[in-house]
């Protein structure tokens, strides 16, 4: 038993190494093609599988967190999920975006940060309810008043898709970011509004403290956020692969 409980773990392991491994391959692609320009990053459907839906945390009126080095959050959070959206797309791994920019339109109606927020978070919603066999990574990060906490943390909506998803997100981003941190996935707040209106296999990602010194400065490097970006991407593949 033991030793078919160390195969099962090995394998796991074998698994998300070579998924990097493959991911590594097609983020050194992602570089030369951004420093070229001739990657389009859009919408990219392809078949009935499940449909990755990224949410970027934040945007338009709504920055979010403000990190120690000055950085907002919808900032950090936009960029992962763009590099996370080139990496799906040289994968051939179906998504679409909440929002590809940190500029959102907003009706003449919503005046205040409040209701633009509220109408931003209604929009969301409703695409995310409204795709087919969808499957949300929604992409944050952490603040908290003292600079100690470190580590990222993988939440979920109470369902056991949802918890599958979450489980190897959190594993996955230990294993390559942090791989002393003892956090495991934890079912979401139930007040997180975007959590509490969607029925579809979910979570939420808070890749690390914009409050901590060390990892805000390494969430300002481009590299570390590609980084994050592929151990989510290394986290869905292997999701679809169970
Ligand atoms: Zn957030």
């Amino acid at each position: 038993m033991i030793a078919v409980i160390k195969t099962i773990k090995l394998s796991g392991l074998l698994f998300i190494f070579l998924m990097i491994a493959a991911v590594l391959s097609a983020a050194v692609f992602l570089l030369f093609a951004e420093n070229y320009g001739f990657l389009p990053l859009f919408t990219f459907t392809n078949s009935e599988m499940p449909l990755l839906v990224i949410d970027p945390g934040h945007g338009g009126a709504d920055g979010g967190a403000v990190s120690l080095t000055g950085t907002y959050e919808s900032e950090i959070n936009l960029e992962i999920a763009l590099k996370m959206a080139a990496l799906c797309q040289l994968c051939g791994t179906d998504f679409i975006m909440t929002r590809d920019s940190e500029d959102i339109s907003y009706p003449e109606s919503a005046k205040s940060i409040a209701s633009k927020k509220k109408y931003d978070q209604k929009q969301r919603v409703e695409l995310i309810n409204s795709t087919a066999n969808a499957v949300l990574i929604s992409i944050h990060q952490n603040c908290y008043p003292h600079a100690s906490p470190h580590g990222p943390q993988s939440f979920y909506s109470v369902n056991d898709a949802s918890s599958n998803l979450s489980v190897l997100i959190q594993n996955s981003m230990n294993f390559s970011l942090c791989p002393e941190n003892r956090r495991i996935a934890t079912p979401v707040d139930k007040s997180v509004y975007l959590f509490k209106n969607i029925t579809c296999p979910a979570a939420l990602i808070e890749c690390g403290f914009i409050s901590n010194p060390e990892e805000s400065k390494l969430l300002d490097k481009d590299s570390y956020r590609l980084k994050i970006a592929m151990a989510l991407t290394c986290a869905y593949l292997q999701y679809l692969d169970e």
